[in-house]
């Protein structure tokens, strides 16, 4: 199959199979039109391996190697939705940054959804392949990089809000200092045998942090180092 008609997607990966995605997503509690168009837009099945595209319109999360997992459709979904909301009095969300590239797929979502997003990757073979689906789908606004994402992205911060796809028993201080005034950091927080909340940390220059809890989920682990 030619790399348009891939994306295009048949049968499990057409156009309606997506559409029941979307209504199922619709029915969990997503409301924003344009988390939900760019759900709609995002083709899922081109960031997992071909012999699971066929299982990339259900809501769960799947494996994408190294042990690794593409979130759930609904934790993709809701995540994006708390970014795109989390402009402070009004403030526009512009820059973004990922920690936990994975597949590129919540990347990919961001990208239909604010101007400039960067993400980073701590393990190499999975940071060349999402760099190659965002080659492949055209998504030009996307800067990725190999590197552990304990440290941030510090000569491109500070950022409007920063989404931790892994799960983090403490959030990390550099990160919270790569989080502009009034711009949040949102992930899973908690011990990996017990669960994690799905977190969004409000940060202040001249006050402490407000964090409000969103949902009980899942996530592989937040570790240091590359792999
Ligand atoms: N957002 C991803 C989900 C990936 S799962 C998607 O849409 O597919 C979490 C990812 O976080 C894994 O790929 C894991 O390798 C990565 N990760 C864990 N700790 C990290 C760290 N310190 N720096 C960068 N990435 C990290």
């Amino acid at each position: 199959m030619n790399m348009e008609a891939r994306i295009r997607g048949i049968g499990m990966t057409s156009h309606r199979t997506r559409l029941r995605l979307i209504d199922r997503l619709r029915s969990s509690g997503i409301r924003d039109e344009n988390v939900l168009q760019a759900m709609l837009d995002v083709p899922r099945h081109c960031f997992v391996d071909e012999a699971l595209a066929s299982r990339s319109y259900e809501d769960c999360a799947l494996p994408i190697g190294e042990g690794q997992t593409i979130s759930q459709p609904y934790v993709v979904a809701l995540m994006s939705e708390l970014v795109v909301n989390s402009g402070f009095l009004g403030a526009p969300v512009n820059k973004v940054l990922e920690i936990g590239t994975g597949s590129g797929y919540q990347a990919a979502v961001l990208a239909e959804l604010v101007p400039e997003v960067y993400t980073l990757e701590r393990i190499r073979s999975l940071s060349r392949k999402a760099i190659r689906a965002f080659g492949d789908l055209r998504i030009r606004n996307i800067k990725s990089r190999y590197a552990d994402g304990f440290d941030g992205w510090s000569d491109q911060g500070p950022f409007d809000a920063i989404i931790v796809t892994a799960a983090m028993e403490e959030i990390p201080d550099t990160l919270l200092s790569q989080v502009r005034d009034g711009g949040v950091l949102i992930g899973p927080v908690g011990a990996q045998n017990i669960g994690q909340t799905l977190s969004v940390v409000r940060c202040f220059d001249e006050k402490p942090p407000q964090i409000r809890r969103v949902a009980d989920v899942k996530f592989v682990p937040f570790l240091r180092g590359c792999g």
